[in-house]
């Protein structure tokens, strides 16, 4: 046991906190980065300049406490979703990170369950111990489909109190059918369960993919999670957000902490917010440097699943170690997610997209998959 490890475990820590592992995608330097998801097209010059505006122009008051209901932002947000939704709908924190684990503090906790359905985003069993909620983990099919009737069955035989959807999924990057959203939907009312849908990457779907949005209206245990992170390229300002009933935001103020969005935050939020068609203009290269990927490492004899998100997630490799290292020796580092065969890159610059896909014909062409 490592000298740190044997301290860790002499402090009185929760049982169900003892040898777990901290969230822990490496953060590596090197010129490439297509390993966490980041919107790689950064900040229109446009945009930079109303959020440093928009900061300059709150400074002078961060003596006091910020909006504590920031009324304005939950405004934005809601006319931004569209779908007839207003502030009261919309509930906001750092990151939709810090939007799930509140969650899970207002509805999970001791004695309560969580249901997800792996591979999916990594951070759910971690949300579920720090808020010491059951983590359980319904399958997916042998291709990680997910069908209404499959998931339906997990939700009544877990009796989850909870159950998180995540649409496009990460990491295999295809969205879910919204019969399977209704069917797990049906299938909570009996044990009064919350459906959380994590819409992360909702708005590099193709045109045309339907947004859990549209179920809201009389669904009152339904949430749609939604983030800056990706489209709006402000992984580093840290504002997700969630769409659903009323009563929902009512029962997250039972948990936030008070004034939890800095005025600063607020103000970078809504600025960013006053630009969404320059930020979703770059949302759109991104796409066609996704789908670019998909066509390429499928003309390598890769399997790559269909992508609704800004990263695509590929199998048919032999060594998908080997291929990761040979990747990151050229400087361009992608993830290893731990399923076997497989990897996920997230869709780059046309340079950065280009710099990734040459290395990698040249690992084929030498044989390492
Ligand atoms: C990136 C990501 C998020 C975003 O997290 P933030 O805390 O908003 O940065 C949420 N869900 C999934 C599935 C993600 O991949």
């Amino acid at each position: 046991m490592s000298d740190q490890l044997e301290r860790l475990n002499r402090l009185p820590l929760r049982e169900n906190l003892r040898g777990l592992e901290p969230y822990g995608a490496p953060q590596l330097h090197v010129p490439i980065l297509l390993n966490v998801n980041e919107n790689t097209h950064g900040m229109p010059e446009k945009v930079h300049a109303a959020i440093v505006a928009a900061v300059d122009g709150v400074v002078s008051g961060l003596n006091r406490y910020p909006d504590r209901e920031f009324t304005q932002l939950r405004e934005a947000l809601a006319s931004y979703l569209g779908h007839g939704l207003s502030a009261g709908n919309i509930w906001a924190a750092n990151g939709s990170n810090e939007v799930l684990q509140q969650i899970l503090q207002a509805f999970g906790g001791p004695g309560r369950r969580l249901l997800s359905f792996p591979p999916t985003y990594s951070m759910y069993p971690l949300l579920a111990s720090g808020t010491d909620t059951e983590y359980v983990a319904a399958r997916r099919g042998a291709d990680f489909s997910l069908t209404a009737e499959a998931a339906a069955a997990a939700v009544t035989a877990s009796q989850a109190n909870i159950v998180f959807l995540c649409s496009p999924n990460n990491p295999t990057g295809t969205a879910l059918g919204m019969d399977v959203i209704e069917a797990v939907y049906e299938a909570g009312a009996a044990q009064n369960a919350v459906v959380v849908v994590d819409e992360a990457y909702a708005e590099f779907a193709h045109a045309g993919t339907p947004s859990a949005l549209t179920l809201l209206p009389g669904r009152e245990r339904l949430i749609v999670s939604r983030t800056m992170s990706k489209a709006f390229a402000l992984a580093g300002a840290r504002l997700g957000y969630l769409a659903a009933a009323p009563e929902i935001a009512d029962a997250l103020r039972l948990v936030r902490l008070p004034y939890h969005l800095s005025a600063v935050t607020q103000a970078t939020a809504l600025a960013a917010l006053e630009h969404s068609d320059a930020l979703l203009a770059n949302v759109e290269d991104i796409k066609g440097q996704r789908d670019r990927i998909v066509a390429e490492l499928t003309a390598l004899g890769l399997t790559p699943a269909p992508s609704d998100s800004n990263f695509v997630f590929f199998g048919g490799l032999k060594d998908p170690h080997a291929v990761w290292q040979g990747l990151l020796d050229a400087g361009v580092l992608i993830r290893d997610v731990g399923i076997p065969g497989h990897l996920r890159v997230t869709a780059g610059t046309e340079a950065e997209t280009s710099a990734f896909l040459d290395r990698i014909r040249e690992l084929a062409s030498s044989g390492v998959f």
